[in-house]
């Protein structure tokens, strides 16, 4: 019965069954542990463990280069498009199963041409027709941001980005920027990102999480960003925070990842209500679920243990998502109408009173 539910298990309640928008999540980062094991049997790739349990403490995060070896070994397993569009259509189905209705997923395709060959074109067919398995079973609709990794070799970040612009017809929403921050600032893409721009494709860079505030700055100004991935460390310069505020550009916050990262030391100091708080619109998002041993409605549960966030506040940065998402106009204006009588309904449900 809700009657016997305490306030903190009805907004619980609230929570696993609130519908969600996700805006960055990475495909290649959320491949499960059973599904590595099985790719890798499947192709005769050498894994650190044989079993579901060993491959469970392999993705246990260490620190930032096992991280990346743990990402690399996913994409090592990655053999063919058609195991491309099967992580595809499992994404899809986690998400249907924490009511994530639309998601922009982050596709490294680069990283797949470069080690195995593939084409972009066949990987992108894959991952459509995943999602559209998806899309029929659950109703889950997924749109695709094309991710230059950093660390690339120039041709390939170029192909991407020139794919990306010949590929907006076929899911393709935005041009991101990956792979490590600190060692390739903005700067060095701005070609890239104007050529996007220029064509049409807006641009959603990660910035702020393993460099500071002057990414974040670079990536506005050189990059024309019109979201930023993290963008976290904007907490260090109380202008561009202001900035943020004032433009109203929003912030793909994933916090578990932060603190993983080691982005902050604590939960103490991530600045996610700080940055709310300033005005900045925030989103939640999970980056890499496993990786982190987090999902997206874990972290709506952060944002209420961690940060003392309210229904209302949730319900209003999942409906900023929606505003802030890559859908044209009239669809975010149906889902956003969707997800309010959805909200109303569930608390009513869980008898969770706003005054
Ligand atoms: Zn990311």
């Amino acid at each position: 019965m809700i009657e016997a539910l305490s306030p903190r298990e009805r907004i619980d309640g609230f929570i696993r069954e609130m519908p969600k928008a996700e805006l960055h999540v990475h495909l290649e980062g959320a491949v499960l542990p059973e599904t590595l094991l099985s790719l890798a049997k499947k192709h005769g790739v050498d894994l650190p463990a044989r079993d579901l349990d060993g491959i469970r403490e392999f993705y246990t995060f260490i620190d930032f280069d096992h991280f990346v070896r743990v990402y690399m070994k996913i994409n090592d397993c990655l053999v063919t498009p058609e195991d491309v569009g099967l992580i595809t259509e499992e994404l899809g189905n986690e998400a249907a199963r924490q009511n994530i209705r639309y998601l922009e997923v982050t596709i490294s395709p680069g990283t797949l041409v470069y080690i195995h060959g593939m084409s972009f074109d066949e990987i992108l067919e894959q991952i459509n027709a995943g999602a559209e398995r998806a899309r029929t079973k659950h109703g889950v609709r997924m749109q695709w941001v094309l991710d230059i990794i950093r660390d690339m070799p120039p041709h390939i970040r170029e192909a991407g980005a020139k794919f990306a612009i010949d590929a907006m017809d076929r899911g393709i929403v935005a041009l991101g920027l990956g792979g490590t921050e600190s060692r390739f600032p903005p700067e060095e893409f701005t070609d890239l990102f104007r050529m996007a721009r220029n064509a049409g494709l807006p641009g959603t860079p990660h910035a702020g999480e393993t460099a500071g505030p002057e990414s974040i700055w670079n990536a506005l100004q050189l990059l024309d960003a019109v979201r930023i991935g993290h963008g976290v460390r904007a907490i260090e310069d109380p202008w561009l925070v202001e900035h943020l505020a004032e433009s109203q550009i929003p912030l793909e916050i994933s916090p578990t990842s932060n603190i993983c990262i080691g982005v902050f030391d604590s939960w103490e100091e991530h600045p996610f209500r700080t940055l709310y708080d300033a005005g900045i619109t925030v989103t939640v998002n999970s980056d890499d679920p496993p990786m982190f041993n987090t999902s997206l409605t874990q972290e709506y549960r952060e944002l209420v243990d961690r940060f003392g966030f309210t229904v209302p506040e949730l319900e209003e940065i999942t409906l900023d998502a929606v505003t802030h998402s890559f859908l044209p106009e009239s669809e975010k204006r149906a889902m956003a109408a969707e997800f309010r009588s959805e909200f109303a309904e569930l608390r009513a449900k869980f008898g969770i009173d706003v005054d």
